[in-house]
């Protein structure tokens, strides 16, 4: 309704729900089709709208909001997967299913020792562990542009968040769907049965990498605006920042935060080879550089989440040695171990594919498909 200039509400405005989507998932979300008039009198006289702001600064003011939301989706990824971790632990400690294969016990075990399932729910907790980490990291990022005094701190923040927006969008929202698939695997049959729940989280999970900017246009922001414009060097400058927890790493006393040094280290190599391919290509052989986009995507924002693992073992080793909250610490610590391996492991693939798999999309001709 329009709104009189006392207040109350005057005639109807001319828009109008023209139907309510069936969706995949999130249904209880509804999604409307709006018309807004068609100034021909079929629907109506047409409708009025109003100007928010000045005039032409609309896109500069959308992207204060796109920005915004698209650190949100990263986020409904976490929670998304969070629930669904948490659902597959319960059912996995529950439900009795087979003899354990190391012969420690005659009877059937709880599928939560199986190995297999072990590592279903190690890869769900290792990404959003990574992800939960690097969400925050970029918040406080975020809150140091806003509010510190030093201008040039502020504008490097800045920097920073912007450029882990995409990952923190991308990369979240695409491992939320594995994340709920593997719940979903944990559950066995039981998870494509409505009643345990699991499926509809990997309903909700499937529009994540979708609004607000599929992940190929997380992707293409990322390799443009985030890594070509200043020539890689916003992105050499992190990755010289993991560079030194790398350093910190390989002078623990301990295992495993050697071997993650070493891992973490190969992994932000393969990183620099793809932001060097990414810039010198971009402009000479753009199809090539954008057939790798999205893996672009997917092993910047794994690099970015194991750093963090990375960090956040070093912190667990220590208040372990104090003896504070110890179960917690022990997990954090062989979660962190676990995304070394199983994780951080994914990147020398995908570097590959970006540095080497241009060639063969731009090979298919278009008509073949
Ligand atoms: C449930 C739901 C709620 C929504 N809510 C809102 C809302 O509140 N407000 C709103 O404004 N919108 C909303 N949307 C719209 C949503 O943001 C878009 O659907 C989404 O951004 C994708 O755009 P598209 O549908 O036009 O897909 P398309 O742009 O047609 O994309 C189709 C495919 O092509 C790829 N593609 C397209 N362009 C490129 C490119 N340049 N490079 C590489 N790949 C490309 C995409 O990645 C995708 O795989 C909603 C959608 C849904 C399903």
């Amino acid at each position: 309704f329009m709104v009189n200039a006392d207040g109350s509400l005057g005639q109807r405005n001319d828009v109008y729900c023209a139907s309510i989507e069936e969706k995949l998932g999130i249904k209880a979300s509804p999604t409307a089709v709006l018309v807004y008039g068609d100034d021909k009198g079929e629907v109506g006289p047409g409708a009025i709208g109003y100007l928010v702001g000045e005039e032409n600064r609309g896109l500069e003011y959308m992207f204060i909001m796109m920005n915004a939301a698209r650190y949100d989706v990263g986020l409904q990824g976490l929670g998304v997967s969070e629930r669904a971790y948490q659902h597959a632990v319960a059912y996995a400690r529950d439900r009795v299913q087979s003899r354990p294969v190391d012969g420690s016990a005659k009877e059937s075990v709880a599928i939560i020792h199986h190995p297999d399932v072990k590592r279903m729910l190690l890869t769900m907790r290792a990404l959003i562990e990574g992800e939960r980490a690097m969400a925050l990291v970029g918040a406080a990022a975020y809150d140091t542009a806003h509010h510190h005094p030093d201008a040039a701190v502020a504008k490097q923040a800045q920097a920073f968040y912007e450029f882990l927006v995409p990952l923190i969008k991308g990369f979240s929202t695409e491992n939320s769907v594995e994340v709920t698939s593997l719940g979903v695997q944990v559950h066995g049959g039981m998870g494509f049965i409505e009643e345990t729940g699991a499926a509809q989280y990997y309903r909700d999970s499937r529009i994540l990498p979708i609004y607000e900017g599929t992940t190929a246009i997380q992707a293409n922001d990322l390799v443009g605006r985030k890594t070509s414009r200043d020539g890689g060097a916003l992105a050499k400058a992190i990755a010289a920042q993991i560079a030194d927890t790398e350093g910190q790493l390989a002078a623990r006393p301990s295992a495993a935060g050697q071997k993650l040094a070493k891992q973490l280290k190969a992994a932000r190599e393969s990183f620099l080879q793809v932001v060097d391919f990414v810039v010198a290509n971009v402009k000479s052989n753009p199809n090539a550089v954008f057939a790798g986009s999205v893996p672009y995507l997917m092993l910047a924002g794994n690099l970015v989440s194991g750093w963090q693992m990375g960090r956040a073992l070093m912190v667990a080793e220590d208040k372990l040695a104090a003896g504070e909250d110890v179960q917690f610490m022990a997990a954090k610590i062989a979660t962190a171990r676990f995304y070394g391996d199983h994780i951080l492991a994914r990147i020398a693939s995908l570097r590959d594919t970006i540095l080497e798999g241009g060639d063969s999309v731009s090979a298919m001709p278009l008509d073949a498909f």
